[in-house]
């Protein structure tokens, strides 16, 4: 088997768009600006101003090897990325915009040509090319300006876009790499479980994604996270040290969070992102106690930490992948 499926397309673009990220995000270097006298009152993590890796300390970057970590704990290099940030909200990629664009444009024509279909029916108009293409271009054009956000955030949820921070094991897995051992089994963990931040579930691992979408500004909503984080653990002879598993589990909405809402704020500051500056929807994944699982290690690059899939049938879908 190759690692061909949707799960790894992410990971492999990823990958792939490191360096046009570099040369979009050189205009503005907040990591450049050196450190501000006024920090946090609690700690915060360091982000890379190359590759969007979020890191707790500071070696040179695990991801793309350079050092151009963001100090969030300082609040002017924080506030000088959310100025970035909200200035690139303003202009999507040309990618998506067309990809909206030709959404509404089959939704609005479909909608036009019910309608003539319908009007001619009942003998009010001729179905002719005049009342098709009117109605087809006015459906075209309510539905691009009433269901824009809709769309734009239902392609998003479907998968396709990077998020602006991430968190994940490394190395990355190669895109032609293939399964070189599979153990199924139920993972046992090696000392205590972890709390998932959002729901507040037990596991032995979670998937987080945060979707960002701040109305009037953020066109369309946009990832704007994505960190893995697990416990060691052993699946009969194979043990997984702490951080070192990827999970390919299907990421859900967590509606009704645990974190209470100062809680909530203090998370994401962490990550230089503002409670404040819109709506964020937690997802999560985890990783639960007493499951069964399916560990996959790929053939390349070597050291790829192994990848952890669910036996029950169930695909990874939706979010990112
Ligand atoms: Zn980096």
């Amino acid at each position: 088997m190759v690692w061909g499926g949707a799960t790894f397309d992410a990971i492999a673009r990823l990958k792939r768009e490191q360096s046009a990220l570099a040369s979009k995000r050189s205009s503005i270097r907040p990591h450049a600006l050196g450190a501000s006298p006024k920090k946090e009152s609690f700690d915060c993590m360091f982000l890379c101003d190359v590759c969007g890796y979020l890191s707790d300390t500071d070696p040179p970057c695990p991801s793309c090897g350079r050092q151009a970590w963001i100090d969030l704990d300082y609040w002017g290099l924080a506030e000088a990325l959310r100025a970035r940030e909200e200035e690139e909200r303003r202009h999507p990629p040309d990618r998506l915009k067309w990809q909206i664009r030709l959404a509404s444009l089959a939704a609005g024509a479909a909608i036009g040509v019910g309608c003539a279909a319908g009007l001619a029916l009942a003998g009010v108009a001729a179905l002719g090319w005049p009342s098709l293409l009117g109605l087809g271009g006015g459906a075209t054009a309510l539905t691009h300006r009433l269901g824009r956000r809709r769309i734009g955030r239902s392609l998003m949820l479907r998968g396709g876009a990077r998020p602006t921070r991430w968190h994940m094991p490394l190395p990355l897995v190669a895109e032609d790499a293939v399964v070189a051992a599979r153990v199924v089994g139920q993972p046992q963990p090696r000392g205590a479980l972890l709390t998932a931040p959002f729901s507040g579930r037990p596991c032995l691992g979670y998937e987080l994604g945060v979707l960002f979408d701040a109305p009037g500004d953020a066109w369309p909503p946009i990832w704007v996270l994505r960190e893995m984080r697990s416990c060691a653990f052993d699946v009969h002879d194979r043990h997984v040290e702490a951080d070192a598993v990827t999970l390919a589990l299907p990421i859900t909405p967590v509606a009704l969070p645990f974190m209470t809402e100062s809680a909530r704020q203090r998370f994401l500051r962490q990550r230089g992102l503002f409670l404040l500056d819109g709506r964020f929807d937690l997802f999560e994944a985890i990783l639960e106690p007493g499951a069964v699982y399916e560990l996959q290690w790929a053939s390349a690059p070597q050291g790829a930490p192994p990848v952890i899939h669910a036996t029950s049938g169930i695909l990874p879908r939706g979010a990112y992948r």
